[in-house]
């Protein structure tokens, strides 16, 4: 089934719901984008395309963006959608690497991408510009049939290490995933607004189908990024509206002195990265009971496991703080495992890596069939990630193994140090590496945003973990490092640390 059919359904069936909103107003019925779409759909058929070609997408957020895939799809085509943060070079790779014939590109990052195409792109159509409007003046088409397994978006991972991989989601694997969503995060009712204030190539773009599918509305933020002000400025004007948001970003709303309108939050779902149980806490306190949490991954989009909003406010519970450090429990639609190096389920409280199987998983990676191999061997996902399930049913996150920090021949994860540090009023943020150390093998050493005393975070520490787990050195930051979508990039940590570390010649 092709995904666009959700759209051209809503199109005739409730041609004037709302579907896309830009700022506080409604930009656009289902009956309007539906006959956009259609339209466009047409001019794209008309640039010679076959049905699974690949149109990239450098945008930022706007709701062009939802119609122009929704174009795609309609013309039976694949959408590549590329971060827009990303750097020339780096785009040029995504679509040499895509073979993509066709790239949308906002005004302005159209120059960014025209240096460095490659012989495959055979036009650069600039989103608002002349050409694209244009465009709409087409006939609409039909729908072009598809089939679930065919490729509907190839989602290129952030990759905090090496190149970014194409993980292949098909229209399969994307309705699943907004079923999943409707059925266990957050059940939408028609004009349920979902505000897009992360990136809608990635995290946030990938809700945006439930959204079609049950005639909710599309919201983008007039200034298309995000700012905290500006965020409660939507929720006032949008009563019930959901939105993703990643864990730095959370911090920064609980943070902002603006008035916030909690009650027409609908639900705030954060994930991609940890979000500390401190952090949570403060999130609860500032929105109310309006928090859910997923764990997924490009590979399995939004969907391997889910802390859903009852279960991060049960303030109540005996393990509610173990909860709230956990990702939840898997999704119902898929079979999650932990398993040790043969792929062999571990018992509970055992750490090992993270398998998924289900409808969610991608088909592979694009043109690498030895990633593919690797990562789907046995017909499980291998996710990279490290947890361990409790006797519940939760799963917890561990470090990545190459996160681990060794000291003396003891395991040392580094959140469970952060998350001390984080108790401290004076740290804003915190992240711990191992420092490469002739007599322990290393040490651990902790990044600290904020202004408490070194001493005052040791005696926090000596008074809640083990000594040997505390850090042997703070070094205090203006920010840490983080890739566009708020990751903490620990390599560029350690390299800092081994450049300030290491005593330079003659100094
Ligand atoms: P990406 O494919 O770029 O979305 O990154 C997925 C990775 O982000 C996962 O493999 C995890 O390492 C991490 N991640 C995603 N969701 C969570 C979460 N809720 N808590 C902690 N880490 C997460």
């Amino acid at each position: 089934m092709n995904l666009a059919l959700w759209l051209d359904r809503a199109g005739r069936g409730d041609p004037n719901r709302p579907a896309l909103g830009l700022g506080p107003r409604v930009l656009r019925s289902y009956g309007d984008m539906a006959g956009r779409v259609a339209r466009l759909a047409c001019a794209l058929r008309g640039f010679g395309l076959d049905p699974g070609d690949r149109v990239a997408v450098v945008a930022k957020n706007s709701p062009d963006y939802v119609e122009v895939l929704y174009a795609i799809w309609h013309a039976g085509l694949a959408a590549v959608p590329a971060n827009a943060k990303l750097h020339g070079a780096e785009l040029g790779y995504i679509l040499e690497q895509s073979g993509a014939r066709i790239c949308f590109a906002s005004d302005g990052l159209d120059g960014e991408v025209a240096p460095h195409a490659p012989k495959s792109l055979e036009r650069l159509v600039v989103i608002g510009g002349t050409e694209y409007e244009k465009l709409f003046a087409s006939e609409p088409v039909a729908v072009v049939p598809r089939s679930g397994d065919d490729l509907a978006w190839l989602f290129y991972t952030s990759g905090t290490t090496g190149r970014p991989k194409g993980a292949m989601l098909t229209h399969k694997v994307l309705a699943a995933a907004s079923a999943a969503y409707t059925a266990e995060v957050d059940t939408l009712l028609p004009g349920d607004p979902l505000l897009h204030a992360a990136p809608m190539s990635h995290g946030s773009g990938l809700y945006m189908m439930a959204y079609v599918m049950r005639c909710g509305v599309n919201v983008v933020p007039e200034s298309g990024g995000f700012e905290p002000d500006e965020i409660f400025s939507q929720f006032r004007a949008w009563p019930r509206t959901s939105m993703f948001a990643a864990p730095t970003m959370v911090k920064r709303l609980v943070e902002s002195a603006a008035e916030c309108p909690s009650e027409n939050i609908r639900t705030i779902i954060y994930g991609g990265a940890p979000m500390y149980v401190e952090d949570a806490r403060k999130a609860l306190d500032r929105f109310g009971p309006r928090l859910a949490q997923i764990y997924g991954q490009g590979e399995s989009p939004m969907t391997i496991t889910v802390l859903t909003k009852d279960e991060v406010a049960c303030r109540g519970h005996p393990r509610w703080t173990e909860r709230l450090a956990s990702v939840g429990r898997p999704f119902r639609c898929v079979e999650v495992m932990v398993a040790n190096g043969s792929d062999t389920p571990l018992p509970v409280g055992q750490t090992g890596e993270i398998l998924c199987r289900g409808e969610t998983v991608m088909a592979g990676y694009w043109r690498n069939r030895e990633a593919s191999e690797a990562a789907l061997r046995g017909g499980y996902l291998h996710t990279g990630d490290v947890g361990a399930f409790d006797a519940d049913g939760y799963l917890t996150l561990k470090d990545r193994s190459k996160d681990l920090i060794i000291s003396g021949g003891s395991n040392i994860y580094p959140r469970e140090v952060e998350e001390v540090l984080l108790k401290h009023a004076g740290v804003r943020e915190a992240s711990v590496i191992g420092r490469p150390d002739r007599e322990w093998g290393e040490v651990v050493v902790a990044f600290v945003v904020g202004d408490a005393p070194a001493a005052e975070l040791d005696a926090l520490c000596l008074s809640s973990i083990a000594r040997f787990k505390r850090p042997k050195d703070y070094v205090f930051v203006e920010a840490l490092p983080k890739n566009n979508y708020g990751k903490i990039l620990k390599t560029e940590l350690r390299a800092v640390d081994g450049r300030r570390s290491t005593p330079r010649n003659g100094g």
